[in-house]
């Protein structure tokens, strides 16, 4: 059965692509027509048609950070369930960080990931260590990764602490055109800090994470950076591609705009958590454990900044840092938590909720931060929304308002502080490998 999505807002910005049309996609999963309004596509007796009268057809979304927890943890999530819920929240691929039990370091991880995902609904992208176990002494094999299709390396969880290690990944990656992640912390300073250090966690008597621990490691990188470039002490094929992890503060933010203004190929993204919520929320909470992640919920200025660099450009990607736990580690005193929360159901309504209809981007631009941004910063192919390429679209409802709950949440675990909260714009279903999911 052919299925027609008529009447849509057809949002594609890997092709610049904004208007309204119809698509209709072949049984086999391939884009048949695409045409543009006033044209409609005409219907067949066996075509499934959708009326997406003021609503989105985007380019499928991809969350380039997440956990599934496979192998090692699947008590919290599994590549399956965590598949489920990527497809809940609207999303046609993720790739997945390393911090597995084993640490996915080399070939035979990845080949594990990938057989097990062969069948999922969704894409999925893997992001091998940086370094052997994510202990930041030994190289990771990179050109045997590379081979793999590796496009990534993170060492996420924790940063490489230490700078001449950092400085032999910026080299070898820079052999391989990898993109490299970092986690920007330096757990020499935040130590065992449990939320961002201000009067708040001095209220709370709960120990700080000094807002520098993400500052220094990041400041590190781009001296490096700069320094490696500067003196082509080992000229690459081509330079190091940087991208920092969940990006939390003002700090940060401005070392970023000055390291593009500067021509270094430094890239970042920002979690809905964190452009959502402060640690005064953290503060106000009754039950805290879901308000425990790293880095931890900032200051309402380092919030306001993220907000700031949503809007200017400097941020490139949204990515949910998907963390799932079990009950057990979240329901328990702050400062024993597991660190993280999940994201992949509640963010396209958060995006939309926080940042479109409060004007502060626009839907374009979420679509961008959503979908074909984070898909570049992976090496990925864009998505086309041409005759003859495979159909990968995520539909969304850009005005309808719903309230979020634990029946919304397809992940093996339900550690999110967003339970109850109502919001606008909202996830319809995607399509993708032939299959509409979600409007069944
Ligand atoms: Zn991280």
């Amino acid at each position: 059965m052919a299925i027609i999505f008529q009447n849509a807002r057809l949002v594609n910005p890997a092709q610049n692509l904004d208007m309204q049309g119809s698509v209709k996609v072949s049984r086999n999963g391939t884009i048949d027509t695409v045409v543009f309004a006033p044209e409609t596509v005409p219907t067949g007796p066996d075509d499934r048609l959708i009326d997406m009268s003021g609503r989105i057809l985007a380019s499928g979304l991809f969350d380039m950070h997440c956990h599934f927890r496979e192998p090692g943890q699947e008590y919290k999530e599994t590549l399956e369930t965590g598949s489920r819920a990527a497809v809940a929240g609207g999303f046609t691929g993720v790739a997945l960080m390393p911090n597995t039990i084993p640490v996915i370091d080399g070939p035979l991880g990845a080949a594990y990931i990938r057989h097990n995902a062969r069948d999922l609904p969704i894409d999925i992208e893997i992001i091998p260590a940086m370094t052997v176990e994510s202990r930041g002494e030994t190289l990771a094999p990179f050109g045997k990764l590379v081979s793999y299709g590796v496009k990534a390396l993170s060492d996420d969880g924790r940063a490489v602490p230490d700078t001449k290690m950092m400085r032999l990944v910026f080299e070898y990656a820079a052999n391989f055109d990898l993109l490299l992640i970092q986690h920007c912390e330096d757990a020499s300073l935040s130590e065992d800090g449990v939320m961002n250090e201000g009067p708040y966690s001095a209220e709370l008597g709960l120990k700080g994470i000094p807002e520098a621990a993400e500052i220094i490691t990041l400041s590190r990188d781009l001296q490096l950076m700069e320094y490696l470039q500067r003196h082509k002490l080992n000229p690459p094929v081509s330079p190091p591609r940087y991208h920092v992890a969940h990006t939390s503060t003002r700090g940060s933010l401005d070392l970023v705009r000055q390291a593009k203004a500067k021509g270094l190929q430094v890239t970042c993204e920002v979690t809905p958590h964190h452009f959502t919520l402060t640690d005064q929320d953290l503060y106000e909470a009754a039950e805290k454990g879901n308000y425990i992640m790293k880095p931890p919920l900032a200051s309402r200025e380092n919030r306001d900044a993220i907000l700031e660099a949503l809007a200017d450009g400097t941020v490139d990607a949204i990515a949910t840092d998907h963390a799932p736990h079990a009950r057990h580690e979240k329901e328990c005193p702050p400062d024993q938590a597991a660190f993280g929360i999940i994201g992949l159901e509640s963010s396209v309504g958060l995006t939309f909720s926080e940042l479109v209809h409060t004007g502060r981007i626009s839907e374009y631009r979420a679509i961008e931060l959503l979908s074909s941004n984070p898909r570049k910063l992976m090496g990925l192919p864009p998505v086309l929304f041409e005759p003859g390429e495979a159909a990968n679209f995520t539909l969304i409802d850009p005005e309808e308002g719903w309230t979020f709950t634990e029946d919304d949440i397809r992940s093996k675990s339900k550690n999110t502080p967003f339970l109850g909260r109502s919001m606008k714009g909202r996830v319809m279903g995607i399509y993708h490998k032939g299959v509409l999911h979600g409007l069944e």
